[in-house]
């Protein structure tokens, strides 16, 4: 049995690594100011005897007593919807309170995984992105306060290496989706779903035609745990490379959910990426990891689950 600390636990990837790792026996303590988690998401499994939740700003020093093995550092607002909102709380949760959450590593001598980002590609020029390409990002845009902020945790994890033998892992997310989106959240799956099953128009920003690959969030956990049981410290894209127009997911939502919903073209939000597609042959071979899940068999549990979530 370990001890793992999962910072941003109450939130949609965290919660399923908390509900995967108490299956498979551990020690779970979660860590969460709240700021864009769902406590509810947690409910179920405050009584079990292997899950505590301490409430708790990563922004400020992190002391738990007691052995710890592992530590995913989850804890980040992740919309688009909250960089305009929240940017200095984004961009010192994603330094400061990386920083607080090595401290902590190092003092319990325990392995850390960042949880980074596609967005430190930016707008890539490179298609699909692999893990070596350095990126296109704007230091002053409207996403500058999280692709920076991600950008510097992944800089800020290789110096505790280098200077205090930090044991590390760095896992570049790509879009993921499924139960437990906050239906407000404001990413494109949880509009779209709650658009069509509401009969509302399902609002496509721009012409539709800029690329997302999309991950069901088991195999995102799936991912994420294989990555921190390996012997792999550099970072490694963990997404589905099955990339698709946001014009085509908004008929296919439509069409899943049988809905009588049409298509609202809006403004493109500035610096939305035009393409995003992850090269995943590595986590292939470092962690003979792969994505299982089709997008219309994560996408009927995503829209049951926000049926049945609707009004609660
Ligand atoms: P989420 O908003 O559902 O979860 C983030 C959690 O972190 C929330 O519970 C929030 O309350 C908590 N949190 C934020 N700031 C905190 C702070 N200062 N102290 C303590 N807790 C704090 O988002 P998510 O989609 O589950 O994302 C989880 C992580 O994965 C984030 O680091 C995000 O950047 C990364 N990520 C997610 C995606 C995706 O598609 N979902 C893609 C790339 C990267
Ligand atoms: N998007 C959209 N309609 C929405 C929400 C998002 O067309 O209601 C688009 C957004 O402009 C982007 C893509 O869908 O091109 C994915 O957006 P999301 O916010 O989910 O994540 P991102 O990949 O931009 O971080």
């Amino acid at each position: 049995m370990k001890t793992i600390v999962i910072t941003g636990g109450v939130g949609f990837i965290g919660s399923h690594l908390c509900e995967r790792l108490l299956k498979e026996g551990n020690k779970v303590i979660a860590v969460d100011n709240f700021v864009t988690g769902n406590k509810a998401n947690v409910n179920a499994f405050l009584s079990n005897e292997n899950f505590s939740l301490i409430e708790h700003d990563i922004t400020k020093p992190l002391e738990i007593e007691g052995e710890v093995d592992q530590i995913f550092n989850m804890a980040s607002p992740a919309s688009p919807v909250d960089f305009p909102r929240i940017p200095i709380e984004i961009l010192l949760t994603n330094s400061l309170g990386t920083k607080n959450v090595l401290d902590f590593a190092v003092s319990k001598n325990a392995r850390i995984l960042q949880a980074s980002t596609s967005e430190v590609y930016g707008n890539p020029l490179e298609h699909p992105q692999k893990e070596t390409y350095f990126g296109n990002v704007n230091t002053i845009g409207p996403r500058s306060c999280y692709d920076e902020g991600k950008r510097f945790s992944e800089a800020l994890l290789l110096a505790y290496k280098r200077k205090k033998n930090a044991d590390i892992r760095i896992v570049r997310i790509f879009n993921t989706y499924g139960p437990r989106m906050r239906p407000k959240d404001g990413r494109v799956m949880p509009n779209f779903i709650n658009q069509a099953l509401e009969g509302k128009p399902l609002t496509v920003y721009g012409d539709g035609s800029q690329t997302r690959s999309f991950c069901f969030v088991s195999d995102e956990a799936d991912g994420l745990i294989k990555l921190m049981n390996s012997n792999y410290n550099k970072p490694v894209n963990v997404g589905n490379s099955n990339e698709m127009t946001i014009k085509q997911l908004a008929e296919l939502v439509i069409k899943q959910i049988e809905s009588k919903s049409e298509i609202a073209f809006e403004p493109l939000p500035g610096d939305d990426p035009a393409k995003r597609k992850p090269d995943i042959s590595l986590a292939k071979k470092e962690l003979g990891w792969e994505p299982k899940i089709s997008l219309e068999e994560g996408l009927a549990k995503t829209i049951d689950w926000f049926r049945q979530s609707a009004g609660k």
